[in-house]
Formats: C-alpha cells, structure tokens, sequence
C-alpha cells in the first residue's frame, strides 16, 4: 500500500469505528507500522474522526520522534510503539471504547471462550490491570499481558486490537466486541456455557485456513 492510501486508510477506518459503534467523538486511536521504512502512521490526538483528513495523520520514527505532520500524535502512542517493539507480527493497532468489551473491562472481567469467535484474538481475551491513558505503566500493563493474543482489554478503559495489518486488526476489534457483547448478555441472562480448551484448539487450528485462499 502507498503510504498516502495508509494515511487515507486510518481516516477511513477511523469513521468507520464511529459508524460501526465501535466508539464515540475522537475516542480509540488507530496506527500502523512500516517496519521496512521504521515509520508508524497514527491517528491524532483529540480530533473527531468525522473531521480528519490525510494531512492530520502523523508519522513517526520507532522511537515516537515525529517526522511528518502537524499534529500531535495520538496520547497512545506509547502503547503503540510498545506493541510494535514487543511483537514483530504487529503491523497495525486499532483502539477502541466500544461499549460491551469496555463493559466487560470495567468489571474486571477477561472474555473467556463463550463463542468460537473469540479465536479472531486466541484462546481468550486478557485484561491488562488499570492505568491511566497515555502513560508508560499502561504500555507497561499491556505488554506484560497481551502473550500471544490479537486483542486486550484494557481495566477501566476499552479494548486494543492488533493485527499483521490494518483491516486485520480492524476486524479483531469488531469481531471480539460482538463476543463480548455476547457474553455480557449470558451473563446478564443466565449462566455462560464455555468451549472447553481442546475445542478452542481445533478452532484456532481452523481459522489458519479460513476463507479464501490469496
Ligand atoms: P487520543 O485522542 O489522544 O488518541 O486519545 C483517545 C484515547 O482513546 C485515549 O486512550
Ligand atoms: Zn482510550
């Protein structure tokens, strides 16, 4: 992908959060990683969505030092290089308040495997413990907690999806807050039946191969 389409991609995505109930305003932050070039695109801080245009996207060194763009970069941009330095199949992070994972995160709650659709993140979804926006110890939170997954509660707060690239990730966070709403609403209805580990397994050993071959 060009690196102009990367910028016009975050702004579109960015909307599409709004449009899909995946957040509110200027809420959640986008980025992705061109590991070749050591340049992360990132959203802006504080600017709706709805608003922003390519220019307002900021682009960094890994070390978060801005290289182009007039903006300030997102308050998040620590948690993001984080991921990016702790992961190297990370190539994009999308952050979102959407309700029910939020929901689950303000109770303190991990999603266990209630529906196979928890696979978009593993086996289940970790909460990494409170603390507040935009600082070190909440990078720290969630690398000391994400292991393996594609997506993370954050206590508090919302949720972080990762993926290999930007609609990779965008789809981990719609897809686990489907889950999480889910089984927010098992729980508030009765009691969650939970897959076991081995059929957890056999469906992240499926998804390898899920949909089309490219
Ligand atoms: P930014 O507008 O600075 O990206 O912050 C939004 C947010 O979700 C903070 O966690
Ligand atoms: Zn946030």
């Amino acid at each position: 992908m060009m690196m102009v389409d990367v910028k016009a991609e975050l702004c579109r995505l960015g909307r599409e959060m709004l449009a899909r109930n995946l957040t509110t305003g200027s809420g959640g932050n986008l980025s992705v990683y061109d590991r070749r070039q050591d340049r992360v695109y990132i959203t802006p801080s504080g600017l709706a969505y709805m608003a922003l245009t390519a220019d307002d996207i900021v682009v960094c060194d890994g070390r978060g030092a801005v290289v182009e763009g007039a903006r300030r970069p997102s308050s998040e941009l620590g948690f993001h290089l984080a991921l990016y330095h702790h992961r190297e199949d990370i190539g994009a992070v999308v952050h979102t308040h959407s309700v029910f994972a939020t929901t689950l995160a303000c109770m303190h709650r991990e999603i266990p495997p209630v529906h196979y659709l928890v696979g978009f993140a593993g086996p289940k979804v970790p909460l990494a413990p409170y603390a507040t926006f935009g600082t070190p110890a909440l990078a720290r939170a969630i690398t000391d907690t994400i292991g393996a997954s594609n997506a993370i509660l954050l206590a508090n707060h919302g949720l972080v999806a990762i993926g290999a690239n930007l609609s990779a990730a965008f789809d981990v966070a719609e897809e686990i807050e489907l889950v999480a709403r889910i089984y927010y609403q098992t729980l508030v209805a009765g009691e969650p039946r939970l897959l076991s580990e081995s059929q957890m397994t056999e469906v992240l050993e499926k998804f390898k191969g899920y949909g089309q071959k490219t």
